[in-house]
């Protein structure tokens, strides 16, 4: 079949996501990348950043995953996307992202007063991944 792509998300949890898709959108280091069926084979990098991903089935519903970096593969219509950690915007919980949002810019305050460039970056990383849940959690 090359008329759709077939989407695996994996974490070091298991698989995330397994659907098939008309296309995937997701955010490189290099900006928005679009993946359409017979794409060519690629890896790429991804940044903390939402992916959509349109479905062929159920009535060509959009699914939006927090996806926390990793790497993207697409190879003969399959995207496989490795990453960290990723959820699905109905698996988002939002108050613990809200927790880590509320952690993380406490830690931003206090790097900065303490002049701590390594947990200035390490804070900064974790308020991404904590607006990039509650945005995506936004999709449902
Ligand atoms: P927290 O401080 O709340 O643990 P974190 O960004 O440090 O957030 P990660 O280390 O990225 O968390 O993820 C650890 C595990 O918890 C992963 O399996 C991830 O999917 C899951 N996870 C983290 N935050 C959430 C959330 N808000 N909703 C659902 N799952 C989450």
């Amino acid at each position: 079949m090359d008329n759709y792509l077939t989407v695996n998300v994996v974490t070091p949890n298991g698989l995330v996501y397994e659907h098939h898709a008309a296309i995937v959108v997701a955010k490189t280091l290099d900006g928005e990348i679009g993946i359409l069926p017979r794409h060519a084979p690629i890896i790429v990098p991804l940044t903390i950043d939402e992916v959509r991903i349109k479905r062929v089935d159920a009535d060509a519903h959009i699914d939006w995953i927090a996806v926390n970096g990793g790497v993207m593969e697409v190879r003969e219509n399959i995207v496989s996307i490795i990453a960290d950690s990723a959820e699905r915007e109905r698996d988002i919980d939002v108050p613990r992202a809200e927790r880590a949002k509320q952690r993380a810019e406490k830690m931003i305050q206090e790097a900065k007063q303490n002049d701590d460039i390594d947990e200035l970056s390490r804070a900064t990383v974790a308020l991404h991944r904590a607006i990039n849940r509650i945005n995506v959690s936004k999709h449902t």
